[in-house]
């Protein structure tokens, strides 16, 4: 834990993120010792503290000590829908009824980790569905959100994998998800304005055929009751 790695991979030509703050990255310390971890046999913890190091830091003080535990601890909890199968999820909880109508949750809270930065975005989720003789238990959706946030994502792919999931598990009709997100990996670096958000959405069946079912839902997600 104490000793530093083995430097195994040359970050040197390496970009910390698309836009490139290249400097970042370079290596500082290179110290070798025989009993040093590699990168691949290095712990998680190792990681986390030679990163500390790299950002100029001192991991042994006291406030970074346990910090590299409890990174560890926090990435695998924040990525700990790997673990889990959607579709056996959305399959306990499936019911036959004879409604038709559109249903709707909105107002989803997700919170996520961009692959990119591996920083948060997080928001408000809208699902809506119009039932083909099974509707699915209605916890279920909130569950299946947060299964796929927990894994490395982009906002599109997020919104994507949640009405492809849905369709597949119950067939209905169609299925509708907006996602709207702010993303911290641009607005803590200023390259969006603060308070703007993305906004993506997947539209399936009927919500991608007929104009009056997406209308329906989009106005239906438009209304606040405190005009946020
Ligand atoms: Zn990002």
């Amino acid at each position: 834990m104490r000793e530093r790695m083995n430097r195994g991979t040359d970050f040197s030509d390496s970009e910390f993120c698309r836009e490139g703050t290249r400097s970042f990255m370079k290596p500082t310390s290179l110290e070798r010792s025989k009993e040093a971890p590699t990168l691949t046999s290095a712990t998680f913890e190792n990681l986390v503290h030679e990163m500390l190091v790299r950002l100029g830091e001192d991991p042994e003080r006291e406030g970074l000590s346990d910090t590299p535990e409890r990174v560890h601890k926090a990435m695998k909890f924040l990525t700990k829908g790997y673990q889990e199968d959607p579709e056996v999820l959305l399959k306990g909880a499936l019911f036959t009824v004879n409604y038709d109508e559109m249903v709707i949750v909105k107002d989803i809270e997700v919170f996520s980790l961009c692959e990119h930065h591996l920083l948060p975005f997080f928001g408000k989720v809208h699902v809506a569905y119009i039932p083909n003789g099974r509707v699915l238990g209605l916890s279920k959706i909130p569950r299946l959100i947060e299964l796929f946030s927990r894994r490395l994502q982009i906002q599109e792919r997020l919104t994507t994998q949640i009405a492809e999931t849905i369709q597949k598990v119950i067939e209905p009709q169609g299925v509708g998800v907006v996602i709207e997100a702010r993303h911290l990996c641009m607005m803590m670096r200023g390259v969006e304005k603060q308070h703007s958000a993305a906004v993506t959405s997947s539209m399936l069946g009927c919500f991608r055929n007929e104009e009056e079912t997406r209308s329906e839902f989009l106005s239906l997600i438009r209304q606040r009751p405190n005009g946020v």
